[in-house]
């Protein structure tokens, strides 16, 4: 049996990994992989990670000098792992879509529950509180969403947004003309927008597409909400605009600086990063942990293509879901 060293591993993930699992030796580790934990992969034929683990360079030549010959991610995003290192020594699969479903509705939920501040009702009401001050909403009908970012998630979101009645801009560089949006710049999207929803990836050139100068176009007293990945948003210039009134509120389910805290009960740890600790303490703030993908489809679905990867690999197959660096 080949063997596969798993890592960020969380009893979730286990739970459907061991069900469907028939063709491998699967050894669990909670840490996530980076070039420190990189050297535990020796006698490993692969390795399976997570979206906060930090597979740079050396961790890339350290799995490779210990004989690992494919790295199988769970996520469909692939910003964690420097691919240039990877070319030529480390094939790196991924799981495109497990459910994007999943990820839409969650963004949903995330607007619906920073509207209509359903996080302080609940709060309230579990200590008898039934004052309902300070709750105040709006219609999401009739308003405008901005969508950023219109691929298999983005356009799950765009549906769900058309049949609660709002208008729909979008913007994505490869726009696609049978989605139910208006596409337009992103100049046009950021100050005309009520909502503003991310849905592209993390790459070079969204990195803090959400910056000081995208908040200075925002229309004052949007919403903005954040299911992709947190380097999206400059947290610095979340606060400011949030500080400032210029912004309703923001949720987010990502967080540039996620890595050191998400899907860890950091609750009696002091929290380090003041940045966070000031988001978390804004009312009109929502922060979830990185769980947009937490549904039972979902997770079966990860499981399934991750095993089905490997197990093109160890057959010889052409791997479909392979991701690779365009040029060394
Ligand atoms: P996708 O590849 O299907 O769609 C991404 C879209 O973004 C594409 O249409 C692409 O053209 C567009 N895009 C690329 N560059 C852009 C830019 N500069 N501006 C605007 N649009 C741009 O990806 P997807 O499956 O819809 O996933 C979207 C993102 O959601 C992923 O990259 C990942 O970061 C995130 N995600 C989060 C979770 C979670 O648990 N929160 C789970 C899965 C995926």
């Amino acid at each position: 049996m080949k063997k596969l060293a798993f890592f960020e591993t969380k009893p979730y993930d286990r739970a459907y990994f061991d069900k469907l699992n028939k063709n491998y030796e699967i050894t669990y580790f909670e840490e996530k992989l980076n070039h420190h934990t990189a050297k535990i992969t020796e006698g490993f034929d692969a390795v399976c990670a997570f979206v906060n683990s930090n597979v740079n360079e050396m961790a890339i030549n350290r799995m490779y000098e210990r004989g690992v010959k494919i790295l199988a991610l769970r996520s469909a995003g692939f910003s964690n792992v420097d691919l240039n290192a990877a070319l030529g020594k480390i094939p790196v699969v991924r799981v495109p879509a497990y459910s994007p479903h999943a990820v839409a509705e969650h963004a949903l939920a995330l607007l619906m529950a920073l509207n209509r501040k359903i996080y302080r009702a609940y709060i309230r009401t579990r200590d008898f509180n039934f004052n309902i001050a300070g709750l105040t909403g709006v219609d999401l009908y009739g308003k405008t969403v901005g969508v950023i970012g219109t691929g298999k998630i983005g356009r799950i979101f765009i549906n769900i947004c058309n049949g609660l009645g709002m208008k729909v801009l979008a913007y994505d560089p490869y726009p696609d003309n049978s989605i139910d949006a208006e596409y337009t710049d992103l100049d046009y999207l950021l100050s005309n927008s009520d909502v503003i929803s991310l849905h592209c990836p993390l790459t070079s050139d969204t990195y803090h597409i959400i910056g000081t100068d995208a908040f200075a176009k925002i229309k004052k007293g949007a919403i903005i909400i954040n299911t992709s990945r947190g380097a999206l948003i400059d947290s610095e210039a979340l606060l400011y605009a949030l500080n400032h009134g210029n912004i309703r509120g923001a949720a987010l389910d990502v967080y540039e600086e996620e890595a050191d805290f998400f899907y860890e009960d950091m609750s009696d740890k002091i929290i380090t990063d003041d940045t966070l600790a000031l988001l978390v303490s804004r009312p009109n703030v929502l922060i979830t942990s990185h769980q947009g993908f937490l549904t039972e489809e979902a997770l079966e679905n990860i499981a399934d293509v991750t095993l089905k990867n490997l197990d093109e690999f160890f057959e010889g197959k052409p791997l479909t879901n392979e991701v690779k660096a365009a040029k060394k």
